[in-house]
């Protein structure tokens, strides 16, 4: 096992990593960014390395300055986190080359699941069901890329194979709106991802979203957690997530989890890994992998009793995985709010300091967060503050916990979103689950008109 990692992120995921350390008896590096010197982790730390100044771009995303931080500590390995360089390749080989552990995939994976057409072309070959859509890139040919379109039928949408983040996209309701729509994502694409492939995809109308988290090993070995439901979403950013979604019987389970553990296999991936599906019908349609942890990860935590970040680190130093799939069953309900900083209903970032904080508590509630009071929230970064994680035996339980926990918490100096959830909580087709990825916007939308 390692003797000590290197930690190359921020806020709540850099705490949780660093507990994880911490259980495991593993020393902890952290590269902090001048905006987050007084962050809690870095007390923390067994060793702490100032990388730069607080834009990201000169500090968390600075490759030469992480580097040269695990050189003069003597870190084994870097951990990514989420964001920042957790999905870039280029940072994945700097790291193996120069003689460090990249906690995550092998550079070639991240390479090839980060471009989306050719993690599509995976996924068929393994079995993996995909929304149906061009085969590949859209070819240049017009006449071609409109046949495509009417084969597929309308709506279609138009993704940009380097896309990410939400952005790259675009809806396509008719063939006289098609050849401009597809040339202007290309543009799109090319300046904002140095990448104008497109491709193209039936647009589904009310999906859900559900993702399948994994865990694979070196040796060939993969299992699946079961599945989360984040269809709770603003703007493509999740905002409550939960497990196992609601109304997703173990037979549906275990046939979609069964694919990505076999892709997983095939593609000879490693490490913990979320498969994201689109859900509409009773059917399965992939859309993504993400090759790292997620926000959300907790939930499959709780629900599993699996501590997906430990398990990360162990894949990472070479053990063979711990758990075969009959050692997974899934417990419980669990919920996970995500606490950001900003107006709960206009959504303005609310970055200062926080003057008062009291955190939630009690039977089956877990918070992930780096914030105290007196921590000032940076105005360079996220807007996410924390996550309110809760447990019950059922679904009921998981949200009469979530509401309690959310009531008793209270921070003062900033604005955050827990009235929002709150609101969310008491929502009834919420409360009945299985709402699709569009429920949030709609909600939102009445809500301004007055309902
Ligand atoms: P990104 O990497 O930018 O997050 P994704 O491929 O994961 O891109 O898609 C992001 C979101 O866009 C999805 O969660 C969904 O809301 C929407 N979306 C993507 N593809 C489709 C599709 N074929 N039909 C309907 N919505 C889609």
């Amino acid at each position: 096992m390692f003797e000590k990692i290197l930690i190359a992120n921020r806020g709540e995921i850099a705490l949780r990593i660093q507990r994880a350390c911490r259980e495991m008896g593993i020393k902890t590096v952290v590269v902090y960014s001048e905006a987050d010197r007084e962050a809690k982790y870095v007390k923390l730390a067994d060793e702490a390395v100032c990388i730069g100044p607080a834009p990201s771009a000169k500090s968390y995303l600075h490759v030469p300055a992480i580097i040269a931080a695990a050189e003069v500590t003597d870190a084994q390995a870097i951990h990514p986190g989420y964001g920042f360089l957790s999905e870039n390749a280029d940072f994945a080989e700097r790291v193996e080359q120069s003689g460090f552990v990249f906690i995550g995939p092998r550079p070639e994976t991240i390479r090839q699941m980060g471009d989306k057409v050719s993690a599509k072309h995976a996924m068929i070959a393994s079995g993996v069901p995909c929304v149906p859509g061009s085969e590949g890139a859209l070819p240049d040919d017009n006449d071609e890329i409109i046949k495509i379109a009417k084969k597929i039928g309308y709506p279609i949408i138009i993704k940009a194979s380097g896309g990410g983040g939400g952005r790259g996209m675009r809806v396509v309701h008719t063939e006289a709106a098609l050849l401009n729509s597809v040339e202007m994502t290309r543009t799109e694409a090319g300046a904002a991802f140095g990448n104008p492939t497109v491709y193209m995809e039936k647009y589904l109308q009310e999906p859900r979203h559900i993702e399948i988290q994994v865990l694979s090993d070196e040796y060939g070995d993969a299992i699946y957690l079961g599945e989360r439901d984040c269809s709770m979403q603003r703007r493509h950013q999740k905002i409550i997530e939960e497990a196992p979604a609601p109304g997703i019987t173990d037979k549906q389970r275990q046939k979609i989890g069964e694919a990505c553990a076999a892709a997983c296999r095939r593609i000879g991936y490693r490490g913990a890994g979320t498969f994201e599906f689109l859900y509409e019908n009773g059917e399965f349609y992939f859309i993504e992998m993400n090759t790292r942890v997620q926000v959300e990860h907790p939930v499959t935590e709780l629900i599993t009793g699996i501590d997906i970040v430990q398990e990360q680190i162990r894949i990472a130093a070479g053990e063979k995985l711990r758990y075969k799939q009959k050692d997974v069953h899934i417990k419980g309900h669990s919920i996970e709010c995500r606490i950001n900083a900003e107006d709960p209903f206009t959504f303005v970032p609310s970055p200062g300091k926080i003057d008062g904080y009291h955190p939630a508590g009690g039977p089956g509630i877990r918070v992930d967060s780096h914030i105290y009071q007196g921590y000032t929230v940076p105005s360079h970064y996220d807007s996410m503050v924390g996550k309110v994680i809760s447990y019950g035996d059922t679904r009921d339980q998981a949200m009469a916990r979530m509401r309690i926990a959310l009531s008793e918490m209270a921070i003062s100096g900033i604005k955050t979103n827990i009235p929002l959830h709150q609101e969310l909580l008491l929502d009834n087709a919420f409360r009945r689950g299985g709402t699709s990825i569009h429920y949030l916007e709609e909600r939102l939308a009445q809500r301004k008109k007055g309902n």
